[in-house]
């Protein structure tokens, strides 16, 4: 689990990060709108949060860049002004939660866990998109089994059909940053989905969509 916390006062973001930390939870931080921008849309997020007045660019300015650039890292908002207008405008723009400041770092917990759960905590949940069904628990595509990568790699292709998926997302997602993993694995890896989908699908593929990444579609 990793989060980026954005916020300008840094005695706080300090003493969140080591809060969060003891709790397990990797936390980077960025002190200004245009810092946490570029490490909200650059980088591999579990979850951002967002204070809202920041130097240079505002949190919700950053939100509205991220969702723009279709990035869809779920995002918390902060904001000293615990106003309805705020809230308001934040969830508008695609935030997932809210939390008003001053806040205990148990209630900030809470809210990125509901926002990150993931599916491995779930008992027996399947995700579909038109004729293909996976099971998370068993890793099984319409009952055939996938390696530990494939998949984790066809999660993040059938949790957002029809939606890219970069290579570099990929890369973060799945590899964490290993110095090994390029490309070519991703490569490796699509091409053996694609193989398995052919078996198990007659109207679901993996498009490629050059220099960007993949997308789960209708064939
Ligand atoms: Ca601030």
């Amino acid at each position: 689990m990793r989060v980026l916390y954005v916020e300008d006062e840094k005695f706080l973001a300090e003493a969140v990060k080591h809060n969060l930390e003891k709790q397990g939870i990797k936390t980077d931080l960025a002190f200004d709108g245009e810092e946490g921008l570029n490490m909200a849309v650059a980088s591999i997020y579990d979850c951002v949060i967002l204070d809202i007045m920041l130097p240079k660019l505002s949190g919700l300015e950053i939100l509205t860049r991220m969702r723009e650039k279709d990035v869809r890292t779920p995002v918390i908002m902060l904001s000293a002004l615990s106003q309805v207008e705020d809230k308001v405008r934040g969830l508008n723009l695609g935030a997932d939660d809210y939390l008003a400041k001053p806040f205990k770092t148990a209630e900030l917990v809470a809210r990125i866990m509901a926002l990150t759960r993931r599916p491995a905590d779930i008992q027996s949940e399947t995700v579909g998109f038109l004729d293909v069904e996976y099971d998370v628990n068993e890793k099984t595509l319409n009952g055939e089994k996938m390696t530990a990568k494939e998949a984790d790699i066809m999660y993040e292709l059938i949790k957002t059909p029809e939606h890219i998926v970069k290579k570099e997302y990929l890369l973060n997602k799945i590899w964490g940053g290993e110095a090994y993993a390029d490309d070519n694995y991703i490569e490796v890896y699509v091409s053996r989905l694609r193989k398995l989908l052919k078996k198990v699908s007659t109207h679901t593929e993996i498009a490629t969509l050059r220099g960007l990444g993949y997308k789960l579609v209708e064939k």
